[in-house]
């Protein structure tokens, strides 16, 4: 592939990537280099040898089948599940990915969901935009020495845990595949998911979406939790089951929900999530900041070359 692909390639920027990263990848290798901020056409599929994509491009059988010369795919995303890797496996396709680049836009946006939540955001920002006061607005919660649990501590849970600390909140976490060191580092003890959950008076998933998570969070685990539970989901709509998180906000057994994902994106129309008074949502913008897209794209644009010069692969999915 090296060699190979550095004189006759076709890289397809299929997404809005930096001028800096695109004009990086022209200087470096003597093939084409096509940008592209509309999903990519057939035609354009058929020249790649080289996409950089970001989650609105699924690889599916329709891509894959269009793009018979693909070599190497990087996705400037931290989640993957809008690839399908048997396909990718099947027609030899490496695949990377960019997870050190948007956790700590993650991070910083999961605080601001749980703080959001606590101090009821969502009904005082009506209440002022509807011409009122704040003369019905029920007293909102401190995050200091709450019991917040969180379930998945890799890059964006970690990072949590210190934004947290700093907050004087009493973290809590489960995660079985994590090393002792990086609870140790934390000063985290490994706590058990139904621990967590009976503990904690806020949760957080920061888990990846995978066949072991989907709809993780369901109405049997929901019944472990705390009464008076404030829930936050920045990780994958589909790690949640959406109706038994709709009946425990409608119940009263869960107070509170920060919601930037969701089991079906956009957010259809009639959800009833977006009639709760008592849920913050937000469209999908964890990693929508400049920083995380600056890095993402640079980050992304270096593995390619990288990858052309070297052969050298990191951040390889699917994750083993
Ligand atoms: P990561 O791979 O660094 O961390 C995931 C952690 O979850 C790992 O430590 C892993 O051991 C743990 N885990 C896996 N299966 C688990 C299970 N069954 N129970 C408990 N823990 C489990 O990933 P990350 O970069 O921290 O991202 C976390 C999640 O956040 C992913 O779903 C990612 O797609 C999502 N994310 C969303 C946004 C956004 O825009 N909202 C931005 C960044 C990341």
């Amino acid at each position: 592939m090296t060699g190979l692909l550095k004189n006759s390639q076709c890289v397809l920027v299929a997404d809005r990537f930096t001028l800096e990263a695109i004009e990086f990848i022209r200087s470096q290798i003597s093939g084409d280099v096509i940008q592209t901020e509309n999903l990519p056409t057939r035609e354009l599929l058929n020249k790649a040898t080289a996409l950089l994509i970001r989650s609105r491009t699924k690889i599916n059988k329709e891509l894959i089948e269009a793009a018979p010369n693909l070599k190497v795919i990087i996705t400037a995303t931290s989640g993957f599940d809008h690839i399908d890797f048997e396909l990718t496996r099947k027609k030899n396709i490496t695949v990377m990915f960019t997870p050190d680049a948007n956790f700590e836009s993650a991070a910083e946006h999961t605080l601001l969901l749980m703080l959001g939540v606590l101090r009821r955001l969502n009904e005082s920002a009506r209440l002022l935009r509807e011409g009122s006061w704040k003369d019905e607005l029920k007293s909102g919660f401190e995050l200091k020495c709450k019991t917040v649990g969180i379930i998945g501590l890799g890059r964006v849970g970690s990072r949590v845990a210190e934004l947290l600390q700093a907050f004087g909140a009493h973290v809590i976490a489960f995660d079985p595949y994590q090393d002792d060191k990086v609870f140790e580092k934390l000063g985290l003890e490994r706590f058990g998911l139904s621990e967590v959950f009976a503990q904690a008076e806020i949760l957080t998933l920061h888990v990846p979406l995978n066949e072991e998570t989907r709809r993780y969070i369901r109405a049997e685990t929901l019944e472990l939790a705390h009464d008076g539970l404030i829930f936050i989901n920045t990780s994958r709509g589909r790690v949640v089951d959406e109706g038994a998180l709709i009946a425990a906000l409608e119940s009263g057994q869960i107070i509170g929900a920060g919601l930037d994902v969701f089991e079906n994106e956009p957010l259809a129309r009639d959800s009833r999530l977006r009639k709760l008074p008592n849920v913050l949502l937000t469209p999908h913008i964890g990693a929508h900041t400049e920083e995380a897209y600056i890095k993402a794209s640079m980050l992304a644009a270096q593995k390619l070359i990288t990858f052309i010069n070297t052969g050298e692969i990191s951040d390889n999915l699917p994750l083993q």
